[in-house]
């Protein structure tokens, strides 16, 4: 157990003291987006009461500030991750980060007869924009399946990695079973074959110390909003070769060096990719939500919600008739479940009314949905910032609504 005390920790995250439904709000939706401590609400608001300026562009003090704010951001984050600055791309999100590898690295690449591995448990954003470049390649996709606990089935995904993959794209965690993928044996295994791979990071940054170096990935894709800092935020780490042969995804300024009619030459990685004003203040946000975690210690975080889980597995089970979907031996604190006889939506609607908030729906994973041939599921999805008391609030909640719904 480590020295820190969660009561003063969660007194950072404002939103947490309010109340719904004239119940105390337990939030259990941060798998969907993150609750934000002070630290970051403060640092946006400062920023735009002192410092607001476009960046790379003015010589004036402000100008100067925004761009050392916004550049020292994604130092911050490039250390976070243990990757090079020069190798991080600043993007809007995961979704991006996915979208500009699939434009501008997959689509003059791949050709009909190649192939794309990806898993039953990937997030939509790591799914369409694979089928997007497969229609207009001719490239086909190919599936690696679960195992009954809700974990990559490995020598099912092994072999699949013929000579025709060009590419494996999964998830690190997964959004809806919370199964941790051993990500560094499998890019090890591609690797070996010459594949490609690209990690969906978006549920692991923020809940495990992250070496992505260590991972040994060609691309890494991360959002922001999931790790205590802003919506619009995220980042590719791309290995240099990469986006040094990667063609440009989406013109304008910030990316260029010279624009003439005949030609123009392109910025420097990573700048070549961030055309247009960014989300200043949401990347000088982000800087400060990765001091955030850094003080507390990712290895801190993890155990403090391995605790919550394991918590709140425990106290699930003994609800008569909730299923919860996957038991992944290496699980991050995210629950599926579904309670005999009560729709999810409906679960959820009536847990809002207690003041709980969790997510009901397809979680943006339909294929995982069809695998457990159900249309939807409820899912609780813990911070270190929850507490062991809300999740006795929450099941004794479910009780309670079980019998509005039987
Ligand atoms: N992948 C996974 C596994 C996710 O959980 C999410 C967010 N729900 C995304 C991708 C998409 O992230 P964003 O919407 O921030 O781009």
């Amino acid at each position: 157990a480590s020295s820190i005390d969660w009561a003063r920790v969660r007194a950072d995250f404002p939103v947490l003291e309010r109340q719904v439904h004239g119940k105390p709000l337990i939030y259990l939706d941060s798998a969907n987006t993150g609750q934000k401590p002070n630290a970051v609400i403060d640092t946006v608001d400062d920023f735009y009461r002192h410092h607001n300026a476009n960046v790379s562009r003015a010589v004036h003090t402000l100008g100067t500030e925004a761009t050392e704010a916004y550049e020292g951001a994604r130092n911050k984050l490039a250390r976070f991750l243990n990757v090079r600055a020069d190798e991080l791309v600043l993007t809007s999100g995961t979704t991006f980060a996915i979208n500009l590898v699939a434009y501008s690295w997959a689509l003059p690449r791949l050709e009909p007869g190649d192939a794309i591995v990806l898993t039953r448990m990937e997030h939509h954003a790591n799914i369409v924009p694979w089928q997007l470049v497969a229609q207009r390649t001719g490239a086909t996709i190919k599936v690696a399946e679960l195992n009954d606990r809700g974990e990559l089935d490995l020598d099912q995904l092994y072999s699949l990695l013929t000579p025709e993959v060009k590419l494996l794209a999964l998830t690190h965690v997964s959004n809806v079973l919370g199964t941790v993928n051993p990500v560094r044996e499998i890019c090890r295994e591609a690797r070996r074959r010459g594949i490609v791979t690209l990690i969906d990071g978006s549920q692991a940054t923020p809940h495990r110390p992250l070496d992505i170096a260590a991972v040994g990935c060609d691309f890494y894709a991360i959002t922001g909003h999931k790790m205590s800092g802003p919506t619009g935020t995220g980042a590719l780490w791309a290995r240099r070769e990469h986006l040094d042969a990667m063609p440009p995804f989406i013109g304008g300024g910030e990316m260029i060096k010279e624009v003439r009619f005949d030609g123009t030459v392109f910025n420097d990685v990573p700048h070549k990719f961030e055309a247009g004003t960014p989300n200043i203040a949401g990347f000088v946000g982000l800087g400060a939500a990765v001091d955030y975690l850094s003080a507390l210690g990712m290895a801190n975080i993890e155990a403090r919600e391995q605790e919550l889980l394991a918590y709140a597995t425990k106290a699930l089970s003994d609800v008569d008739g909730l299923r919860i979907f996957g038991e992944p031996v290496e699980k991050a604190a995210v629950i599926s479940f579904l309670v005999e006889g009560a729709h999810a939506h409906d679960l959820a609607t009536l847990l809002d009314l207690e003041g709980v908030a969790i997510r009901s729906g397809h979680h943006c994973a339909h294929p995982l949905m069809q695998h457990f041939g159900v249309p939807a599921t409820c899912r609780a999805s813990l911070a270190f910032y929850n507490t062991f008391e809300e999740i006795d609030a929450f099941v004794a909640a479910i009780h309670k609504v079980r019998k509005l719904l039987a």
